[in-house]
């Protein structure tokens, strides 16, 4: 039973639909001016897109669409128990970074590190991953959003199971949501096939502009696979090149 009168709540509930709105409003925004940029953008070309709008990302049915902030979001996961994975974990690994950041990249599920710290890429892919932030972008850890598609530990680090994205993919869109990042750089198959919904390889998603729901989105190879391919690291820069280009861009 809550203790808030009815007033209170009503209130509450007003001044997070008015927040929820005006983010819609940014972003619709957003998306307008890419839209009527198209053409002479680079992200013009789009192999494999969510096509849908922003609206969709947002709309209603979606779990804690209540939550105004990610602080809220985290809350209201809570201790998830909504699916097998949790019986594995030992920390849920959120996400971490600058809550507007203007660039987001999306991983897979935590590892074993990202498990016992509770931060996402922290271990040897984490380390690459920041190099590429840091030394190839330019940019601080802290000033771009890391998330992953699910937030607890697959055992043995297999990949996620379908009952367990659909569990945990609503918070990830909920993320983006609050995020409202520029571009997501979508990091591995994995990742990429579940926010694009296809079975494309990498390797012909890679390196081409998509949309998430309006927002761009650049595919590139896992830090963790370029451990074990380090060949490809300069696939990779090619893709980061074009990320930096946009950035540039869109703030010219
Ligand atoms: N691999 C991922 O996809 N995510 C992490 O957080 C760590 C490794």
């Amino acid at each position: 039973m809550s203790d808030l009168s009815d007033t209170e709540e009503l209130l509450l509930l007003t001044s997070s639909l008015r927040r929820h709105l005006q983010r819609g409003a940014q972003v619709g925004a957003r998306v307008a001016r890419d839209n009527r940029s198209e053409g002479k953008a680079s992200p013009g070309k789009s192999a494999g897109s969510i096509a849908g709008s922003s609206a969709e990302l947002f709309s209603p049915g979606a779990p804690s669409l209540g939550a105004s902030n990610l602080e809220e979001l985290r809350a209201a996961i809570g201790d998830c128990r909504r699916c097998k994975l949790c019986s594995g974990r030992t920390h849920l690994v959120f996400g971490v970074g600058n809550p507007r950041a203007k660039l987001l990249f999306v991983g897979e599920g935590p590892g074993r590190d990202e498990d016992l710290q509770g931060e996402p890429f922290v271990g040897r892919a984490g380390q690459l991953l920041t190099d590429i932030i840091t030394k190839g972008i330019g940019l601080r850890r802290e000033d771009v959003y890391i998330a992953n598609v699910v937030k607890c530990r697959p055992p043995d680090n297999r990949n996620p199971e379908p009952d367990e994205v659909a569990a945990c993919e609503p918070f990830l869109k909920k993320q983006i949501e609050l995020i409202s990042p520029e571009i997501i750089v979508g990091l591995g198959k994995f990742a990429v096939q579940t926010l694009l919904q296809t079975k494309m390889p990498i390797t012909k998603l890679r390196g081409n502009w998509h949309t998430y729901y309006g927002i761009k989105l650049m595919p590139t190879f896992h830090p963790a696979y370029l451990l074990r391919n380090p060949a490809d690291k300069k696939l990779v820069w090619e893709d980061i090149k074009k990320v930096i280009k946009e950035m540039r861009r869109e703030h010219s």
